[in-house]
């Protein structure tokens, strides 16, 4: 069965390009009925911290990425490590290196000024006896003949010659154990069965499978997913804009278009571009994860956003509508019409919650003021007459849908010889403040008769 795992760092906020790499690990979980783990790659001590844990925590909930085992934490780790390198040392497959950082330097100076690619020269890997109580790295003793291979379930088969991976450090002189080591442990006491990750990592892959070769792990498969790029083809940064998932949410923006935003972001399924949860799970294969970069295009999200409000459960919709109309002063529990009644009467128009919050507003606070362009317009003796007409045809009907408000509009406009607009949009500036609002007939639905008539007869003073 598949085990996946992602691995953040957490040194930030949940990245989109990590988010991205978390959706495609779930997916193929999912996808197999295989196993989702999260583990939190800390061993760098100074630079993790608990806010980012649970910054990163809570964009993988937003999103829906929930995860079988785990979190997992590598600092919990420590004792495991430490027992590894000793095998690895007991079995002469690591040795300990004395060299000094002075003489380390010295040494790579001395490469560059002779043109070569600076490497450590082995003074260690041969030595016969060990310096008395002298500070020590331990390296891995790497093959230095053939080559180490992978074959990349994304960019094929990737070859590096083995006379160019140095001996890797695998434990500090503190006793720390170093990050690809750590990664190689984990990934196969987990036994991790694919490992999905940025393709940043690249480079650290075949001294990574030399680690699995020499504590005799068996290797995974690899896909390197390629990077995401902002506008101008840079790496996708904080320059381009907003990269971190909650800063989406807090934007207003649905989980469900970000993470169909994000799934098509280098894979593909036809010419397709909306996936329901179901879908994605249904369609992923990393066979259709494209080799080359993807551009970030924020009005490719927006564009998805706002799909998914217009066809948006109204009542889902409104849980997710709640916080930002409280963080504009409103509590729609406390009184006004039900949020899933208005929020159907905005769908069509908001691309985001904020957007869909604004427009919402005038629902549960009558207007204060008035668009004053658009009343004058029409001037204050026809505003008049409309408001009159109105709240006499409305005081003696009996209307109480959408529909049936409107085809009281359509009466009084025979009875008064207007046009609709010349009755509409004094009505909505009325009922709303402005003219940019929903139809009349949805607005008084929403409203409800008394408010409607309450606000009228506001406007009308
Ligand atoms: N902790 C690494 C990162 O955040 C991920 C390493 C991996 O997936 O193997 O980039």
């Amino acid at each position: 069965a598949i085990r996946v795992r992602f691995a953040p760092s957490p040194t930030g906020y949940l990245h989109v390009g990590g988010a991205r790499t978390a959706l495609f690990n779930w997916l193929l979980a999912r996808k197999t009925g295989g196993t989702f783990i999260l583990r939190i790659e800390d061993t760098d001590v100074e630079r993790s911290t608990q806010e980012s844990v649970d910054a990163i925590l809570q964009g993988m909930e937003w999103l829906g990425l929930d995860w079988d085992e785990g979190p997992f934490f590598q600092s919990s780790n420590f004792p495991l490590y430490k027992q590894y390198v000793q095998q690895l040392l007991d079995d002469g497959k690591a040795y300990r290196c004395y060299c000094t950082v002075e003489e380390l330097d010295a040494k790579r100076e001395q490469a560059m000024k002779e043109g070569r690619k600076p490497k450590y020269d082995g003074t260690c890997r041969d030595r016969d006896t060990a310096p008395v109580d002298r500070p020590f790295v331990v390296r891995f003793r790497a093959p230095h003949e053939g080559a180490t291979s992978f074959d990349d379930q994304i960019k094929g088969v990737i070859s590096f010659p083995n006379e160019e991976l140095d001996d890797l450090i695998i434990q500090r002189s503190d006793g720390t154990p170093t990050y690809n080591f750590c990664v190689v442990i984990d990934d196969a006491i987990m036994k991790i069965t694919t490992v999905i990750r940025g393709d940043d990592h690249v480079n650290n892959t075949p001294r990574q499978v030399q680690l699995y070769e020499a504590l005799g792990f068996p290797v995974p498969q690899f896909a390197h997913v390629p990077m995401i790029l902002g506008s101008d083809k840079a790496r996708l940064s904080k320059r381009h804009g907003a990269t971190s998932v909650i800063a989406y949410r807090d934007m207003g923006f649905l989980p469900e278009a970000l993470t169909n935003y994000l799934v098509r972001l280098g894979w593909s399924h036809g010419d397709d571009e909306i996936f329901s949860r179901e879908e994605m799970v249904a369609k992923f294969d990393i066979a259709n994860v494209g080799r080359s970069a993807s551009v970030f295009s924020p009005d490719k999200l927006l564009w998805l956003n706002a799909h998914y409000i217009k066809t948006g459960d109204p009542q889902r919709l409104a849980e997710l509508l709640t916080p930002f109309l409280k963080e504009r002063g409103v509590d729609p529990a406390a009184g006004g019409p039900a949020l899933a009644s208005a929020i159907t009467t905005l769908q069509e128009r908001a691309r985001t919650m904020i957007e869909m919050a604004d427009a919402a507003l005038f629902y549960y606070i009558a207007p204060v003021t008035y668009d004053e362009a658009g009343m004058a317009k029409f001037g204050q003796e026809h505003l008049l007459a409309v408001y009159s007409a109105v709240i006499t045809k409305l005081a003696t009907s009996t209307a109480a849908t959408a529909a049936e408000y409107d085809l009281l509009f359509k009466e009084i406009c025979t009875e008064q010889s207007w046009k609709m607009p010349q009755v509409g949009q004094p009505v909505r500036i009325a009922l709303s403040g402005s003219t940019q609002a929903p139809g009349i007939g949805e607005i008084i639905a929403t409203l409800g008769r008394e408010e409607t008539l309450q606000r009228m007869e506001d406007a009308r003073r």
